[in-house]
């Protein structure tokens, strides 16, 4: 390709709300566009690398086994009724109707459809195991689309999903998917960490999600140093330490609080650390009202409770709702006399003397001790694991880290076929349940990834695996007939033994050129200029700028060699 007929628009300014530097490369240097808010067009060079990335999982899935295939990204709004996610998952799905009045969604994930298609076309356990995958654009109505390509309103996903007789079978496929994931982020160029994680609303019990460790993460990982243990927080197993001071019990007081409605309000009014409050916090699960109770410098893990209680739907209750329930406005929620069901962070039942909001404005409850709580306690995990909480295998403190989830894998089990009914009929005439995995991973959001942590002061930096072209050839000065004729010479070469080749044969000074060569990222440059009357031309590479001057009969095989390795 030569740079003077690509379609790479580059920008001098990236917009201001831009915060994450892969975002702002890959629009500086040409490989994306926003259209809307969570929804961008891949231009040329984003394209051959989404494309790229889509041919290593492809190969990798059709080595494991997997059969790839193209489902429907309109899916029937009856087949999320059926499955019982469309309450779970409503914040996210986005519908339509038909001229007809039929309700439909824009696939955010496909286990609905795959399902319905193999219940339908599965009958014996002959026909079984099948792993099925598909690389297609997902839709979700993120509420907070980030990072460009990192959390997006359309996406390209792989997706996968296996069918088996039994857990033993799951186990197998769920283990080769592991060992084809760790492949293609190998191919990728990227160094990532698996961790236990939580099924969250697609449900499943084991699951894996692989992460890129970098600060611009936004999902935190728990790591121990001397086990290897590595968990997502939402689910990171830590050993409870014993907090309690032994002091004695007071009595509790009520105390003014004019105007503290936060943990840090409340504390600099009383003189308090954090820890020695307790936080109300009211939601409402599947509509009813419920208070999770945790230390003042906790958060709460609403996944892990929302699993406890059963709920398939958990939202922090509104203003009104608080007032409704606990007599008093938002910031002054506490357990003493609340009428709604209470459940402790097991944390909390340790302390004594702590401070709880009074359920009156401007108010909290000093040297509150648990025989204060008339109402009936639930213990139960409910906060994070934090950096500093002890691994739970052999007691040393985890480390905390920011993870980019790439890609995850679940056993689903029964957690779908179940409530559609996929069934088969086992050898000895019985009919019984499919079992389930899923396995997805984030193609777009890739490009992210390697953009992240693959760069410097310059722009993109690409593995050879995955960029847009495997070389940027660099005609200095395109006026230069002895420059002009080699450098046309050198791409005509490379391009008939099939390298790749982005050709800046732009009449432009070599310093421009030079300087969209390390913003796009090409990771091997060949630079025809001054040694061309000698017949040689410089290479380097886009990270080490070491030229090496080579003849022009040997430039094909250096090249190669480089792509090559
Ligand atoms: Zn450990």
């Amino acid at each position: 390709m030569r740079s003077s007929r690509l379609f790479a628009p580059t920008l001098r300014e990236v917009p201001s709300d831009v915060e994450m530097t892969s975002h702002a490369l890959l629009l500086r240097a040409g490989f994306i566009r926003q259209m809307g808010a969570g929804v961008y067009e891949f231009l040329p060079l984003g394209w051959r690398v989404l494309n790229k990335v889509s041919d290593i999982i492809r190969d990798e899935m059709d080595k494991s086994g997997a059969q790839e295939l193209l489902l429907s990204a309109i899916q029937p709004e009856e087949l999320w009724a059926e499955s019982g996610r469309e309450g779970p998952m409503s914040d996210v799905l986005i519908g339509f109707q038909d001229r007809r009045g039929t309700k439909y969604y824009l696939g955010p994930t496909h286990e609905e459809i795959i399902t319905d298609l193999v219940r339908k076309n599965v009958r014996s356990y002959r026909d079984l195991p099948l792993n099925l995958y598909q690389i297609q654009m997902k839709y979700r109505d993120e509420p907070r689309p980030r990072g460009g390509l990192v959390r997006c309103r359309e996406f390209l996903m792989k997706d996968a999903y296996s069918f088996d007789r039994d857990e033993a079978a799951l186990d197998t496929v769920y283990n080769r998917m592991y060992e084809a994931y760790v492949n293609v982020f190998k191919r990728c160029g990227m160094d990532i960490t698996a961790v236990d994680a939580s099924g969250g609303a697609i449900g499943g019990k084991e699951t894996k999600e692989f992460m890129l460790l970098t600060d611009a993460g936004e999902d935190s990982v728990l790591m121990c140093p001397k086990c290897g243990y590595a968990a997502n927080q939402e689910i990171a197993d830590f050993r409870l330490v014993d907090a309690s001071t032994g002091d004695e019990k007071k009595q509790m007081a009520r105390v003014d609080t004019p105007g503290a409605h936060t943990v840090d309000e409340v504390c600099g009014f009383l003189k308090a650390k954090p820890n020695q409050l307790i936080k109300t916090l009211i939601l409402m699960a599947d509509d009813k009202p419920v208070a999770a109770l945790v230390r003042g410098d906790r958060d709460l893990n609403e996944g892990r409770f929302r699993v406890l209680l059963g709920a398939s739907k958990l939202e922090m209750a509104t203003p009104e709702q608080i007032a409704a329930c606990t007599g008093g406005p938002i910031g002054f929620s506490g357990p003493v006399g609340l009428k709604v069901p209470l459940y402790a962070d097991e944390e909390t039942l340790g302390m004594v003397n702590f401070i709880v909001g009074a359920n009156e404005g401007d108010a909290h409850l000093v040297d509150v001790n648990w025989c204060d709580v008339a109402g009936k306690v639930t213990s139960a995990r409910l906060r994070f694991a934090v950096s500093g909480d002890l691994c739970e295998k052999c007691d040393e403190p985890f480390e905390e880290k920011r993870g980019m989830e790439m890609g995850h894998i679940f056993k689903l089990k029964y957690a779908i076929s179940e409530p559609l009914n996929a069934v088969y009929t086992d050898e000895d005439g019985s009919e019984k349940l499919i079992i389930m995995g899923c396995y997805g991973i984030g193609v777009s959001r890739i490009v992210a990834g390697v953009a992240e942590v693959s760069n410097d002061d310059n722009g993109l930096i690409w593995p050879v695996s995955i960029a847009p072209y495997q070389v940027q050839l660099i005609c200095a000065n395109v006026t230069d007939e002895t420059q002009l004729a080699l450098a046309e010479r050198v791409y005509e070469t490379l391009v008939q033994a099939g390298v790749e080749v982005l050709y800046d044969d732009r009449n432009d000074r070599a310093g421009v050129k030079f300087k969209d060569a390390d913003l796009i990222g090409t990771p091997i440059q060949v630079v025809v200029g001054k040694l061309a009357a000698e017949g040689k031309a410089e290479i380097r590479t886009r990270v080490d700028k070491t030229a090496e001057p080579v003849a022009e009969a040997d430039i094909l095989a250096n090249v190669q060699a480089r792509v090559g390795g």
